[in-house]
Parts: C-alpha cells; sequence; structure tokens
C-alpha cells in the first residue's frame, strides 16, 4: 500500500464530509453521555481543516497534516478538538517532508498520534473514549497488510464494543455505570476518521 499527498487530502475532505454526514447522530450519543456538543464539534473542525485543504498547494504530507491538526486544536471547543489536534500534530512530525507513505510509514504516524492522545487525555484503551478505536485500528496497520474493507471493519467493530464499556475519562465517566448501554461519541467519529481513510486508500 501507498499512501499519496492526494490520498492523504481526500482522506481529510472525505472525514469533513463524514463528520457534517453524521453531525446530529454524533450529538445524540452525546446527548446520553456527555453534553450533547460532540457533532457540532467535530463537524466544525473538520470543515475547517477540509476547507484548509482545499485551499493547499503542492505541500508534503506532513505540512498538510499539521496545519488540520492546528485547525482541529483552535476551531474544536471541548475535550476532542485538542485531542484530536494532538492526533494529527504528532502524526505530521512523523510525516514531515513525505510525498508519500508506506504502510510501515502511516503506522509509524498513527502509533505517534495514539501516543499523544493517551499523554494528553491522560487516558488508556478500556475507557471507553475515541482509543478504543484508535489503538485497535492501529495495531491492525502495524501488524497486518492493509485491506481497506479490513481496516473500516476493524473501526466499526471497535466502535460497537463501545457500547458495553464504562466510562472512565471525560465527562462520561459522571455517568459511571449509566455510561453502559451508549456508544462512545468520539468512537463513533473516530470509526467515521478511519472509515475516510479505508476509502481514500480504496482505488
Ligand atoms: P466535551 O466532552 O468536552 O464536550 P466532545 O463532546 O467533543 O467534548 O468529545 C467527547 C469525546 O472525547 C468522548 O466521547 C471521548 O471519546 C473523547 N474524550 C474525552 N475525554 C477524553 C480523554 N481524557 N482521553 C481520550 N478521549 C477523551
Ligand atoms: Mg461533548
Ligand atoms: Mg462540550
Amino acid at each position: 500500500m501507498e499512501l499519496t499527498t492526494n490520498d492523504m487530502k481526500q482522506w481529510l475532505l472525505t472525514a469533513g464530509e463524514k463528520m457534517q454526514d453524521n453531525k446530529e447522530y454524533l450529538s445524540e450519543l452525546d446527548q446520553a453521555i456527555g453534553d450533547g456538543d460532540h457533532g457540532h464539534n467535530m463537524a466544525r473542525g473538520f470543515q475547517e481543516a477540509a476547507d484548509g485543504v482545499k485551499g493547499s498547494g503542492e505541500e508534503d504530507i506532513g505540512s498538510i497534516v499539521k496545519s488540520a491538526a492546528m485547525t482541529l486544536i483552535s476551531k474544536i471547543g471541548g475535550a476532542s478538538g485538542p485531542l484530536y489536534g494532538t492526533a494529527f500534530l504528532k502524526a505530521s512530525n512523523e510525516w514531515k517532508d513525505k510525498t508519500s507513505l508506506t504502510q510501515n510509514e502511516l503506522a509509524q504516524g498513527l502509533e505517534a498520534a495514539v501516543e499523544g492522545v493517551k499523554t494528553r487525555g491522560k487516558a488508556e484503551s478500556g475507557g471507553k473514549t475515541m482509543l478504543d478505536v484508535w489503538v485497535p485500528v492501529v495495531e491492525y496497520v502495524q501488524q497486518r497488510d492493509l485491506v481497506p474493507s479490513e481496516l473500516a471493519a476493524k473501526a466499526k467493530e471497535s466502535m460497537e464494543q463501545t457500547e458495553g464499556m464504562k466510562a472512565n475519562k471525560g465527562r462520561a465517566s459522571y455517568y459511571g455505570e449509566e455510561s453502559k448501554t451508549h456508544i462512545d461519541p468520539g468512537a463513533y467519529s473516530s470509526y467515521l476518521l478511519f472509515e475516510a481513510l479505508a476509502e481514500a486508500l480504496d482505488k
């Protein structure tokens, strides 16, 4: 597999569309175990990031991802903006000056992203957060020959598994046992993000 600068742009553009299309559902999920703004946060942040991509020239992958990261950090209120922004910022450092990524380089960037989210959010997997999608997806990219449909399926199944988890981070943790039986909103937006990656790679 190879991910080019254009594929990276396509990933971010498709992610922007998916966040927009699922804005209401993401907020519904966040109404159950949070404050109901996750759809608004994601749609706004990723729309602005996508606008930045549309205005970018023939840049390398690192700079495209870095400017998307800065947009996410500055435009999204709430916990998720700085977390997604940190993820992309850490990945962008790994992808500096590159105009195409091998699967191994993709994995290195995603691994740095996960470490960034863990540090920034003081979280680990199993706490019903976006990490419960990121961690298994990144393991898949590290360990298997990437097949886009399998990547999307891994993200989906991991997102669905957050339904039975008890939250120990963020607003959802205030709901304790009650947080069970709800999908985590950030896990759902991360699923959309990786589904967008699978689509960008499936050409
Ligand atoms: P807020 O909770 O500030 O309103 P959002 O609703 O946009 O922010 O995002 C909530 C999502 O962010 C959660 O569903 C969860 O996936 C993720 N999240 C919250 N806190 C953390 C954390 N400490 N570590 C990892 N992810 C987190
Ligand atoms: Mg919220
Ligand atoms: Mg909020």
